[in-house]
């Protein structure tokens, strides 16, 4: 248990004794301030000195390491979390708003081979407490060089609807408590289809990406394994019953591998998925990570591949690159530090 595991009930069984009013204001120190409870000028000197000492507000990440890139606009946090295990926590600045890329497991269990974290292989999954901290954490952040914290993309280490239940009490927490809308919010997944389904069941309508990175049954088994659970068919209707229900646009993101994914025949395969679903399609070149021998597309050939899609109505953007110099960009988060891996 950790500050941000805290529901609003068990803060007021934390501050029993004290006066009502104090849970409503180490709650807005922690949603609205961001702030650590022990620095609340609000409360008597003794009452944070408690607070400081005490276990259930106690931070869940502790810092490894941070590093910036592209001229301070990129940021990545290496953390340490109590049992050792290690993540990542990536924000990214725009002139007008922050994103940032969150961590829901230490490692994955997916097995995507072109993929960083699925090299390294599954730990455990995140507490809610863990995963909204590194949102709290951005949000400092940005506000430390005046910009405010616009998006949360959770499509940093491990596969989110593997830990749905705390990913969606997470959202929860973000949403009503951070203050972000939902449509701010996006979910990306490798492709589980329950947790598709169970995402379409809720209130709140969060954007979905859905990784497709191959757009026929062969060769998605070889890049993505989980495709032989849960094959493209199946997949497309899950992501149908999706949009149908919440009225969003569907994000696909598709990496670039150089002769793999990247023909005039994954172009045709891709527009006949994208085009009845009104999917965005997001290109990015294939990251080069430790694990995987085949690079990414060169930019001219992700240009043409782009050119191709929108000439067959796909909406297709090229996503630009961040952070790769500091393995901060989509899939290459391994939080690779040595002995603090534990
Ligand atoms: N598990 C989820 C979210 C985390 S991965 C998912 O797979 O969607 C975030 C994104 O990075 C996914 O779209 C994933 O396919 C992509 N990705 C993984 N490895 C990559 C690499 N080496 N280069 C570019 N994108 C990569
Ligand atoms: Fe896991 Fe996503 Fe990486 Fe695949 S791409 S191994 S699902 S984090």
């Amino acid at each position: 248990m950790a500050r941000y595991d805290l529901a609003r009930a068990e803060l007021a069984q934390v501050l029993a004794g004290e006066p009502p009013y104090r849970v409503g204001q180490v709650w807005d120190g922690l949603y609205r301030q961001h702030r650590d409870p022990a620095e609340l000028t609000v409360l008597p000197v003794v009452l944070r000195a408690r607070l400081g000492e005490c276990e259930a507000l106690a931070p869940a990440l502790h810092l490894v390491q941070r590093q910036t890139a592209d001229r301070g606009t990129t940021v990545k946090w290496v953390w340490r979390l109590g049992d050792g295990a290690v993540i990542e926590t990536v924000l990214m600045h725009y002139p007008d708003r922050s994103t940032v890329c969150v961590s829901t497991q230490a490692g994955c269990a997916m097995g995507c081979g072109f993929c960083a974290t699925g090299q390294a292989g599954f730990r455990r999954n995140l507490s809610v407490g863990e995963i909204v901290e590194q949102v709290v954490m951005a949000c400092r952040e940005a506000e430390g060089s005046e910009r405010r914290l616009g998006n949360v993309v959770f499509m940093g280490m491990g596969e989110p609807l593997a830990n749905y239940p705390r990913v969606w009490s997470a959202i929860e927490r973000i949403h009503d408590d951070l203050g972000l809308s939902a449509r701010h919010l996006t979910v990306s997944t490798v492709g589980i289809i329950p947790g598709i389904r169970r995402l379409t069941a809720e209130a709140l309508p969060v954007n979905l990406a859905v990784s497709l990175h191959a757009a026929n049954d062969e060769l998605r088994d070889r890049l993505v394994p989980i495709n032989r659970r849960y094959p493209l068919a199946k997949l497309v209707r899950a992501c149908r019953a999706y949009v149908d229900a919440k009225g969003r646009r569907l994000s696909i993101e598709w990496a670039l591998i150089e002769g793999v994914n990247d023909r005039p025949t994954d172009v045709a395969e891709l527009a006949a998925i994208a085009v009845p679903l009104g999917a965005h399609v997001n290109l990015i070149p294939l990251n080069p990570t430790p694990g995987w021998p085949t690079t990414g597309t060169r930019p001219q050939e992700v240009r043409l591949f782009r050119d191709r899609l929108v000439s067959m109505g796909v909406n297709a953007t090229i996503r630009r690159n961040r952070g790769t110099d500091i393995d901060a960009a989509c899939g290459q988060l391994a939080a690779r530090s040595g002995t603090l891996e534990g």
